[in-house]
């Protein structure tokens, strides 16, 4: 028997605002489509959370015996500046300010992508489409929606009529926004523009001489708007109606509302059973972004070599940080809620490293590991709940740390199902790594303090050959040691 046939989810799904009891299309299995990343800069951790969550998530349905297909793409044409169809395409921008070909662009940022995931332990997706790799579907969704009356062409472009499809249909109906609120507030056409109305959006834009991403199509010589990618790939890969679409709460508006929309113009279907949107990582109550540069890169948190941290913090730790937030909550970062987590992570770590050295009794004991263990998946039955699913699983820490200090006892086999059960949560639903290394690093933390300490006292003593000495033997090593006006601190390069 699958766990999935004894364990019931429900999750919260942002086209109703309800918790639902989820029951996916085809028994067993599980279509998930994840919105990717646009990759023109290294990704920043306010994109790493989304990610996340959606890894969390794919992590527990697997954990549940599903066979879940786990699509999520790579945007590497068609987002432009704006998300109203306006200013540059992404990528080509900055090819034409690095002076490389926007395939350099996508090659390097990709690369840059999975090697961040790889670091802080993500599994990968079932397929990784591109945006660039399904031109042709694209313009084929296009012809279709043409054809159904849902679009029109305009001097070589093709906009979505949203007018024409709210008569039937409603737009709005993922974010709540009202067609007539979106008409008062959009701004008026300039006279520059080809659509019809400001709210409509391209499905096809004809490229300007200068724009060098460009593709043949029945229309011009041209691009795909950037929200007809993850209907094309989404379709072709979970087909016209599958089970969860997910991303940042951020693309709810105009991003999935103009993919339901999409769909329903050239199906008929709604696209999406439940739709999941993950909430925010914010820095200094702002959300992070790449535009306004109110972010922190994950090379930066490894290293400690930004001046928003007092040292840097292990990929574990921030995984562990991530996941004690829920996942629809706003999480705000910040060095000292690292340094708490930090704690935590090693608490659970240090009970993890115990239990091979417990020993077991025959007597009874004051703590059931059966009713534990349920409400391990009471927790991320409900909405995924990684909070809640910690706390229980420092119930179980307590319960060891009495079990090593002859205050409690347990038997053979509540031995074996707390720790299979803690395994499977800790490391195959968190995916939190195991710490052997975490012990090194917190030695090699130590012993640099010593250094540290022992090239003070040097200077002190105005012994500046000996301080002068300890530091550029560090460096030649690539550890980098910052003076500052609270003391010295360092980064491992
Ligand atoms: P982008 O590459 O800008 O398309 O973003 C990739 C993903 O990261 C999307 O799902 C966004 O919603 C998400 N995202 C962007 N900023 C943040 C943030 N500060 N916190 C959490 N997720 C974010
Ligand atoms: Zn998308």
């Amino acid at each position: 028997m699958n766990l999935f046939e004894e364990q019931h989810i429900a999750i919260y799904n942002s086209i109703t605002g309800k918790k639902e009891h989820f029951i996916p299309i085809n028994e067993g299995h599980i279509g998930l489509y994840v919105c990717g990343p646009t990759v023109y800069s290294n990704v920043h951790l306010g994109n790493i959370r989304t990610f996340m969550s959606f890894d969390m998530i794919f992590r527990y349905f697997k954990h549940l015996g599903y066979k879940v297909r786990y699509v999520r793409n790579i945007t590497d044409a068609g987002h432009l500046e704006n998300d109203a169809d306006q200013g540059e395409d992404r990528i080509a921008k900055k090819a034409r300010l690095e002076q490389i070909e926007p395939m350099e662009v996508v090659q390097m940022y990709t690369v840059d992508f999975h090697n961040t995931l790889n670091t802080f332990n993500f599994l990968p997706p079932s397929i990784e489409p591109t945006a660039t790799g399904h031109i042709v579907e694209q313009i084929e969704i296009i012809k279709e929606i043409l054809d159904n009356g849902f679009a029109y062409e305009a001097n070589g472009s093709i906009y979505f009529d949203v007018l024409k499809y709210n008569e039937t249909n409603d737009y709005g109906i993922l974010s709540g926004r009202k067609i007539e609120d979106l008409m008062h507030n959009s701004r008026a056409l300039d006279g520059q523009s080809d659509k019809k109305n400001p709210q409509d959006f391209a499905l096809w834009k004809k490229a300007e001489p200068q724009h060098i991403m460009r593709w043949p199509s029945p229309w011009s010589v041209g691009f795909p708007g950037w929200h007809l990618e993850c209907t094309a790939m989404s379709t072709k890969y979970l087909g016209e109606q599958f089970d969860i679409h997910g991303g940042g709460m951020d693309l709810k508006f105009p991003h999935h509302e103009c993919e339901i929309a999409q769909a329903k113009a050239w199906h008929n279907h709604n696209p999406v059973n439940f739709w999941m949107h993950a909430n925010m990582l914010t820095l200094n109550g702002q959300k992070m972004a790449k535009s306004t540069g109110n972010n922190i890169l994950p090379a930066e948190i490894l290293s400690g070599d930004t001046d928003k941290l007092s040292k840097g913090f292990s990929p574990s730790v921030v995984r562990f940080f991530m996941m004690q937030a829920h996942y629809r909550s706003i999480l705000d970062f910040s060095n000292d809620a690292l340094l708490a987590s930090e704690k935590g992570f090693q608490k659970l770590m240090e009970a993890i490293s115990v239990i091979p050295s417990l020993s077991t009794t025959k007597a009874s004991m004051d703590f059931d590991v059966q009713e534990w263990k349920q409400s391990c998946y009471d927790a991320m039955n409900d909405d995924f709940n990684a909070p809640i699913l910690i706390a229980e699983l420092f119930s179980a820490v307590k319960y060891i740390n009495q079990i090593k200090d002859g205050a409690n006892t347990i038997d053979a086999i509540n031995f074996e199902l707390l720790k299979n059960t803690l395994h499977a949560f800790v490391f195959d639903v968190l995916g939190l790594l195991e710490t052997s290394h975490e012990a090194s690093d917190d030695k090699l933390e130590d012993t640099i303090q010593l250094l540290i300490t022992l090239r003070n006292e040097a200077r002190a003593q105005k012994n500046f050959a000996l301080s002068d000495q300890i530091r550029n033997q560090l460096t030649e090593i690539g550890i980098q040691l910052k003076d500052g006006k609270d003391g010295t601190t360092f980064s491992i390069e």
